[in-house]
């Protein structure tokens, strides 16, 4: 067949039906093969080479299907059984062709090569198998024909190295332009995510700048951060707890420990500093942050709706913030009847206290949060942080007297412990439930003061409720709804310091760790999928904890495999910071990637196992 026929007949037939035919034709030459086997002192070399021959053409059609089939595991499944219904699929002979190009034909000429040079040692063997000749004469039929099959070897093993080349070439080349773009598609990080960032690290700069106290029997204070913090607009809202470290006195027990003061901070982005609304403005403000917060409510035409919003980037603040739909939705009426603020307590919250310029920020909110509970103005004053381009209004008000209070609060005589503390006692949906939370809040927090640069488990706290009466499970899911970020303010014993040798610098020159944030996501997975601490996991003691986790993804214990191998390859990309984007997690590129290939993907894994177990 000259070229051309043969790039014809490729033309009529496409390249899968070949594979699937040779696939077969493979299998069914190996069985002869063994009928053939008594001849062994003969045919041994004969058989071994075209097992060899067999197992190249079956991994040439891996390396090609991996570029048209998603799930390796399909793939696997296809090469070993021709009669897969991944074959089958409809499109599947279009993606070779994207992905083969100008290549195609040729690759189509050389399966086609392998197809004939098959046919023809099948017919060999089936001549073969129908001799009933003397064994004298089979043993010469046997050798004349030995010539032919090792001629017929070395041609199939000549062309399986020629398609092999050409798979390598073209997955090199694909390789290089960015693993086609079309086979990657990726969500944009939603803006959340990097307003919350910066609004928790104003927080934080604003806690240590601003905050007084007065109280003698203060040495420090410390604040906790819930990781679910939400972002609307230009405003951002998180929860923190304030705890006063007590100066340790004899005399001081732990019962006596004060309560810490649960606020709730509202911080409001600007582009300039803004005056202070009248009070007249409050009504407006008011319906139009009903209308944002309550859309279904009021059906108003959506260019009404959208000239409102626009109205309040520009001028809400001070307004007592009104709650999510979901938890809107939650409360009974009795509470809605209770808690949904009058306009005359909204009045009062213009009357706001710049905590500056309090004596004692500390003993304010303290003697504040323990108003009598007739009063109902949950706002405890603001503070005003300008930095250029941005202005920012953080409203801090008494969580105790918040409307959106919410069922899974942490009550106030709670207690903190760290996240490693129940890593045994994690169910799957918990294990992926934290999981997904850790990887939020490594996107939210990086590169803050919240979030230790080189962060673990023992950094995320949650709250321990155990007063209340539930099963275990129900426990756990309460748990892991108040994991939180601690850090110190005005704290008067010196803070830990990082080990000099180990500052990201080095450890990104010495020991290769792109991102330390991201790898320690990775090894924070690593944990929570196998229930383990990474330095109990590893065998032998490493300079850091990310080497450890690489030499694990190695040696791949059996208990690293408990949540899928999709969940461990999340894992490596996090630990390699292996999404073709750069190393820097401030970039959009990176937190898109960060955002899809381990956020979204792991929502997935969740969305699965809830199906799975039925819920
Ligand atoms: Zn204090």
């Amino acid at each position: 067949m000259s070229g051309a026929e043969l790039a014809f007949a490729g033309l009529a037939i496409g390249i899968i039906p070949i594979v699937v035919e040779i696939l077969k034709s493979y299998s069914v030459t190996k069985s002869r093969l063994k009928t053939f086997a008594r001849y062994h002192h003969v045919i041994a070399d004969v058989q071994l080479r075209y097992q060899v021959a067999s197992a190249n053409f079956s991994n040439n059609s891996q390396l090609l299907l991996q570029a048209a089939v998603e799930s390796s595991k399909e793939v696997s499944e296809m090469v070993k059984d021709p009669q897969h219904a991944g074959w089958q699929e409809p499109d599947i002979e279009e993606r070779f062709r994207n992905f083969l190009e100008r290549d195609h034909q040729l690759c189509e000429g050389i399966v086609l090569k392998i197809r004939d040079v098959l046919r023809q040692t099948q017919t060999m063997l089936s001549i073969l198998d129908q001799d009933s000749t003397p064994t004298f004469l089979q043993a010469f039929n046997i050798s004349s024909k030995e010539n032919r099959y090792r001629h017929a070897l070395e041609e199939l093993d000549q062309w399986n190295l020629k398609l092999s080349n050409l798979c390598q070439q073209r997955c090199r080349l694909q390789k290089r332009r960015g693993i086609s773009s079309h086979c990657i598609i990726r969500r944009t990080a939603p803006k959340s995510v990097s307003h919350i960032r910066v609004a928790s690290q104003t927080l934080r700069e604003s806690l240590q700048d601003s905050w007084s106290c007065t109280n003698i029997s203060h040495s420090g204070h410390q604040a906790k951060l819930s990781v679910d913090a939400s972002a609307e607009y230009d405003t951002v809202q998180l929860d923190v707890v304030i705890a006063c470290q007590r100066k340790v006195l004899p005399s001081n027990s732990r019962s006596a420990s004060e309560l810490p003061i649960w606020l709730h901070v509202r911080s409001v982005t600007a582009s300039r500093t803004l005056p202070a609304p009248t009070v007249s403005s409050a009504n407006t403000i008011t319906r139009s942050l009903h209308a944002i917060t309550h859309p279904n409510i009021d059906e108003k035409s959506d260019t009404t709706v959208k000239s409102e919003r626009k109205k309040l980037r520009k001028r809400v603040l001070f307004v007592e913030p009104e709650d999510d739909r979901d938890k809107h939705k939650r409360k009974s009426n009795r509470e809605s009847s209770q808690s949904i603020p009058e306009n005359d307590s909204l009045a009062q919250t213009l009357a706001m206290v710049d905590l500056k310029a309090t004596k004692s920020v500390c003993c304010h909110m303290k003697s504040a949060c323990s108003r009598p509970a007739s009063c109902k103005d949950p706002c405890l004053g603001y503070l005003e942080s300008v930095s250029s381009p941005q202005c920012f209004k953080l409203i801090f008000y008494d969580a105790s007297r918040r409307t959106s209070t919410h069922q899974l609060q942490p009550r106030f005589s709670a207690e903190a412990f760290p996240i490693s503390n129940m890593l045994q006692d994690l169910k799957t949906l918990h294990q992926l439930t934290l999981a997904h939370k850790l990887a939020i809040t490594t996107l939210q927090y990086h590169s803050t003061s919240w979030l230790p640069l080189d962060w673990g488990l023992q950094d995320i706290g949650y709250f321990d409720n155990t007063t209340q009466a539930s099963c275990p499970a129900d426990t756990i899911s309460q748990q892991l709804a108040s994991l939180h970020l601690s850090t110190k303010f005005q704290w008067k014993v010196p803070e830990v310091t990082l080990d000099p040798t180990q500052s990201p610098k080095d450890l990104k020159y010495l020991y290769g760790i792109r991102n330390l944030a991201l790898a320690k996501l990775g090894v924070a997975l690593i944990e929570i999928c196998s229930q383990k601490d990474i330095g109990k996991l590893a065998t032998t003691p490493t300079a850091h904890d990310v080497i450890s986790a690489r030499k694990i993804l190695l040696e791949r214990p059996p208990c690293l495999e408990s949540l899928g191998m999709k969940y461990v390859e999340i894992a490596r990309k996090c630990i390699d910071c292996d999404f073709s984007c750069g190393d820097d997690l401030n970039k959009e590129d990176l937190q898109s990637a960060v955002y899809t290939d381990v956020v979204c993907a792991l929502e997935e894994q969740i969305k699965r196992w809830k199906q799975f177990i039925g819920l």
